[in-house]
């Protein structure tokens, strides 16, 4: 169980205000959708909750425990960032499995985990692969598999589909959602594309210059917009 929730949560670098005063409930379970234009915040925020960047001001609450306090690898969360670089010289297998090594798993686990992993991504008969053995797409299913190998609350997804062509991202958005509903996990997504946000996401926040704008439904958003920056980055009609 993972709610996540940011209260007057604050981030500047130097004067630069990056992230101010957002206040937001993630539920449990919930596809949340981050958009705003490319320098808006959505990745500090993203870096904030998972703990690799330390909160300004403002508290973070994993169902309503603060966890500012905790380093990064001590958060229920895994994070997926949009560069994926995998081991180049490590197999497919051992590039999933690499964070349970780490994480000292019994080696039988760790093959069971990664073979049900592959599986669930459809990945299986590349886990003897090299990365350069693969596409982009597989790459990136690699990726993915590296991030939900490992159990956690919620899962932080940084623009993981942006180094994609089209028809991919495409296909993916649909593996991503098959995934959120098996997983049966909070997922908080990064985009700036609205495309991928409307038809991904639970409740869509979309942030302006580090302020959050609005919080609601795809619909709401798309139909109901709260200002001319939500209606003309959504491309709601006039
Ligand atoms: P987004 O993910 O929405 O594109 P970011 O959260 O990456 O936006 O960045 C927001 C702003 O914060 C940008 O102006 C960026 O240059 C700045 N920024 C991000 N990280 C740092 C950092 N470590 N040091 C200084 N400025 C940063
Ligand atoms: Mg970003």
């Amino acid at each position: 169980m993972a709610q996540v929730r940011l209260e007057s949560l604050h981030k500047a670098f130097g004067d630069n205000v990056v992230v101010d005063d957002l206040d937001l409930t993630i539920e449990d379970r919930e596809f949340l959708t981050l958009v705003g234009p490319s320098g808006c915040g959505k990745s500090t925020t993203l870096r904030m909750i998972c703990g690799l960047e330390k909160v300004g001001a403002g508290e973070v609450y994993f169902d309503d425990e603060p966890v500012g306090y905790l380093p990064a690898n001590k958060r229920d969360v895994s994070m997926v960032f949009q560069s994926y670089a995998l081991y180049p010289h490590k197999t497919v297998e051992q590039n999933i499995g690499f964070a349970l090594q780490m994480m000292r798993v019994p080696r039988a686990e760790i093959g069971e985990r990664v073979a049900r992993t592959a599986a669930s991504l459809g990945i299986s008969e590349l886990l003897g692969r090299k990365p350069r053995e693969l596409s982009g797409g597989q790459r990136q299913r690699v990726a993915l598999g590296r991030a939900i190998v490992r159990d956690a609350g919620a899962y932080l997804l940084d623009e993981p589909l942006s180094n994609l062509d089209a028809q991919l991202r495409g296909d993916m958005r649909v593996e991503l959602k098959r995934l959120h509903a098996d997983l049966s996990r909070t997922f908080i997504y990064v985009t700036h594309d609205q495309v991928e946000a409307m038809t991904m996401s639970d409740r869509i926040a979309v942030m302006k210059g580090g302020v959050l704008q609005q919080c609601a439904p795809p619909e709401d958003i798309y139909g109901r917009p709260a200002n001319m920056f939500v209606a003309s980055f959504m491309g709601s009609p006039p």
